[in-house]
């Protein structure tokens, strides 16, 4: 029977779906979408079947920016294409992250690219940017892990990776650097079973080695692309290995050797040819055995594995990936503009549309229902908020509401980011990531809909309409922030709220004593960026205090406390008397919020105000006395407020029971609080084999490590290790002179725990006097 695939939907139809031709409308009969007739650098009509969303992680150095230019230029958006080689020096490797990774710098990109759009969703490589990384996962569809081939999985694909599983986003990874002499896929490949948790399906093989490498071999076509020495890569030959005999290309594979003819200009030897058909055969079983709907297809027409036609095996790869049951291989020389389109040629093929990922719209919101996954600030044009809209339509010139913060916000421009330039648009619908203009109060994390009515009529309380599922990492690094002049001051404070208006793991606060800013952030990089952009974004001359470790400090006993406040304002007297305990509460599934119970019976409450009223009092004044402990000011965390008894009079204001609560949980504090903890992070170290034992004695011996496993990935060791963030300062120095350079690491923070009474004694000496 004859098969098609159809042009909008990619799927296989029996019958009927017309091909894109010239003069033809085409159009897909089960879709009725129209999406054809689109040449380079043209729009792409953007149906959600022809979006893909999606994003590119990659340790750092790996050639995310090479490959991304790459796909711009053959997608015809830029007409030269960047060169990224200026060596491996501290200051490239800053630069290139402040740039995020790609030279215009942008949170997205949308290009088209056989009909389909693809939207280039940034990921930041370094783990200071974690919290940014989960915030563009929440928007992807798809990923691209780009792997050096010389090097295989490294640290912070790894934590990628994981964090990718989290949010349940189909991948292919790319075998990038083929061209280096010491790239081997066979030992990639191993890398990847070896260290993430999937299965890997080698859908290329390279054609040739080192300098010779100058293609690849296509095993699900079975055809040879060769691009010629030199050039810019846009054009390649293909040649297939099989003959084109009838319009699926069903091929007997075992009669491959005999058609070695078709390729004797080609780097492709007689063992080559064998080695492709075996890893053709072993690609087809691998996806026949994980897709049902492959195996019922060969049961029913009677059909060998060896002679699924290409088209069969696109689908069932599509199906698995889609699934997230496998991971397709694919390799290639960015730099030297070998494997890019048939990479951009597979974002389209395997990874899934907005349609197969959407989320769960009310019905009241269908209208409108978009995310704020990125927040940055033009000079020109203002806050600029990407959104990706899972529901509805953004139209210029219309007023929404920001379910979040619970205001109404006008958009004045909607832009889509065409690569170099800036499109106006009209208006942008489901599935696509627009960029708005306009909007004064929306930050990263926000969810938008188009009226404050609509919200209400899904749900009675509009927060839990909100997309956003993310807690925010507590900041484990700060210091102060001073401009060089006290004529700034007002500029640094506008700068900066604008920075955490971007980017909200920055936090600002000023210290009472002192009147200093303080900065607390994700990392030493993350603090040294911020520092960047206020000097380079916004001109402010200004300098960083010493970086130190943001400690946490929790109650060890119980103590109850009885207080009496008495306050006239108005000339009224507001008089409120409280019992309270505060007691240690390890309990851990209210973030690091206290947890705070009336436990006051009836007769105390009510009186003018309602339960839920005192209750928001009752939490406001715990909240604050929590902000500073009574050790060394460190926020308060692992603990548990009940008031027992509570009586108002009865012209009280909420304002005076929040601080008479919040002056008896200070004084209770006084007496149970006297643990300091600190922020743990998960380690993971790459290293050469023969550089394990330095490294490993240096995290034991230096840095309170408990190493938790040691996995052996060919020649490469693998570190995971549990390490206090205290003991991590300055270690990519370190761990590079430890190892020469090779060793790579990521850390991720995951939990806090109290320190001993020694290093306790240490921290204390440290920061008396300073005020966080
Ligand atoms: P990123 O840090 O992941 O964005 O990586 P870059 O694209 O900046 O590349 C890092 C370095 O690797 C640069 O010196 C690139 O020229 C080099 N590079 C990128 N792709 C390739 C490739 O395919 N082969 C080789 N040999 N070097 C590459
Ligand atoms: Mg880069």
């Amino acid at each position: 029977m004859a098969h098609r695939v159809c042009v909008v939907c990619r799927e296989l139809w029996q019958q009927g779906c017309v091909q894109a031709g010239r003069g033809s409308s085409p159009r897909c009969p089960v879709l009725r979408k129209f999406s054809g007739g689109v040449g380079r650098g043209q729009e792409v009509c953007s149906s959600d079947e022809t979006i893909r969303n999606v994003g590119i992680m990659a340790h750092i150095d790996a050639g995310k920016t090479t490959t991304t230019e790459r796909m711009l230029y053959y997608a015809g958006f830029i007409r030269r294409m960047g060169d990224v080689d200026d060596g491996n020096t501290v200051m490239d490797f800053m630069k290139q992250e402040r740039e995020r990774g790609i030279t215009i710098n942008s949170a997205a990109i949308s290009f088209n690219w056989s009909s389909h759009r693809i939207n280039l969703i940034d990921t930041p490589g370094h783990v200071d940017f974690t919290f940014e990384v989960e915030r563009s996962l929440r928007v992807l569809d798809g990923a691209v892990a780009i792997l050096d081939g010389s090097a295989g999985v490294e640290a912070q694909t790894i934590t990628v990776w994981r964090q990718a599983n989290r949010h349940g986003i189909p991948r292919i990874a790319f075998i990038n650097k083929m061209d280096k002499p010491n790239a081997n896929l066979v030992d990639c490949v191993r890398s990847i079973e070896d260290k993430l948790d999937t299965t890997p399906l080698i859908t290329q093989l390279p054609l040739g080695a080192a300098k010779d490498f100058t293609g690849v071999i296509d095993l699900v076509t079975m055809e040879l692309l060769v691009w010629g020495k030199g050039g810019d890569g846009s054009r390649f030959t293909r040649l297939p290995l099989i003959p084109k005999d009838n319009e699926n290309r069903t091929g007997d594979f075992t009669k491959l050797s005999r058609l070695s003819e078709l390729v004797k200009d080609t780097p492709l030897n007689e063992r080559g040819m064998e080695e492709a058909l075996e890893a053709r055969n072993n690609l087809a079983e691998q996806v026949i055995t994980l897709d049902n709907e492959l195996m019922e297809m060969l049961a029913r027409d009677s059909l060998e594995p060896l002679t699924i036609s290409d088209l069969h095996l696109r689908g069932g790869i599509r199906r698995l990936t889609r699934g997230q049951l496998v991971t397709p291989i694919l390799c290639g020389s960015s730099l030297r503009n070998i494997g890019v389109q048939p990479l951009m040629d597979a974002i389209v093929e395997y990874l899934p549309s907005p349609l197969e990922r959407g989320v769960t719209v009310p019905e009241s919101l269908k209208d409108l229902y978009a995310y704020a996954f990125k927040v940055s600030y033009d000079r020109r044009r203002g806050h600029m908020v990407y959104l990706r809209i899972y529901s509805g339509e953004l139209k210029p010139q219309n007023t929404v509401h920001n379910i979040t913060r619970k205001v109404d916000e006008r958009i004045t421009r909607v832009l889509l980011m065409m690569a170099d330039e800036q499109k106006e648009m009209q208006s942008m619908a489901k599935g696509n990531i627009a960029v708005a203009v306009g909007m004064k109060n929306t930050y990263t994390g926000d969810t938008i809909v188009l009226s404050s009515t609509a919200a209400a009529s899904a749900s009675a309380d509009s927060t839990s309409l909100s997309l956003e599922v993310l807690d925010l990492p507590p900041p484990v690094f700060f210091c102060s922030v001073e401009p060089s002049s006290a004529a700034y001051q007002k500029d640094l404070d506008h700068a900066l709220s604008c920075l955490t208006r971007e980017d909200p793991s920055l936090r600002v606060t000023v210290n009472e004593d002192t009147a200093q800013t303080v900065l607390s952030g994700m990392g030493e990089l993350h603090l040294e960026i911020v520092h960047d952009r206020l000097v380079r974004d916004y001109g402010i001359e200004c300098s960083l205090g010493k970086l130190q470790v943001a400690y946490r400090e929790a109650p060890t006993v119980s103590i109850t406390k009885e207080v009496t406040k008495e306050q006239t304002l108005g000339g009224k007297k507001h008089t409120v008397t409280c019992t309270l305990t505060v007691e240690p509460d390890t309990g851990g599934n209210h973030g690091d919020k206290p947890l705070v119970q009336l436990k006051t019976g009836r007769s105390t409450i009510g009186l003018g105000h309602s339960k839920a009223e005192i209750l928001e009092a009752v939490v406001a004044g715990v909240d604050s006395a929590c902000l500073q402990g009574p050790l060394l000011a460190f926020p308060v965390q692992n603990v548990g407020v009940s008031v027992t008894s509570l009586s108002l009079g009865s012209v009280t204001s909420l304002t005076v029971l929040s601080a008479c609560i919040a002056e008896g949980v200070v004084k209770a504090l006084r007496e149970s609080c006297s643990q300091l903890l600190e922020p743990c992070t998960e380690l993971v170290v790459s290293v050469p084999d023969e550089q394990l034992g330095p490294v490993l004695s240096d995290l034991t011996s230096q840095r309170r490590a408990q190493v938790r496993e040691v996995a052996v990935a060919k020649d490469t060791r693998v570190i995971h290790a549990l390490v206090p963030l205290a003991a991590l300062m300055g270690y990519s120095t370190a761990l590079r002179s430890l190892t020469s350079g090779t060793g790579t690491f990521s850390a991720t923070f995951t939990h806090y725990e109290p320190v001993s009474k020694e290093q306790e004694k240490t921290i204390r000496d440290t920061f008396r006097g300073y005020s966080f």
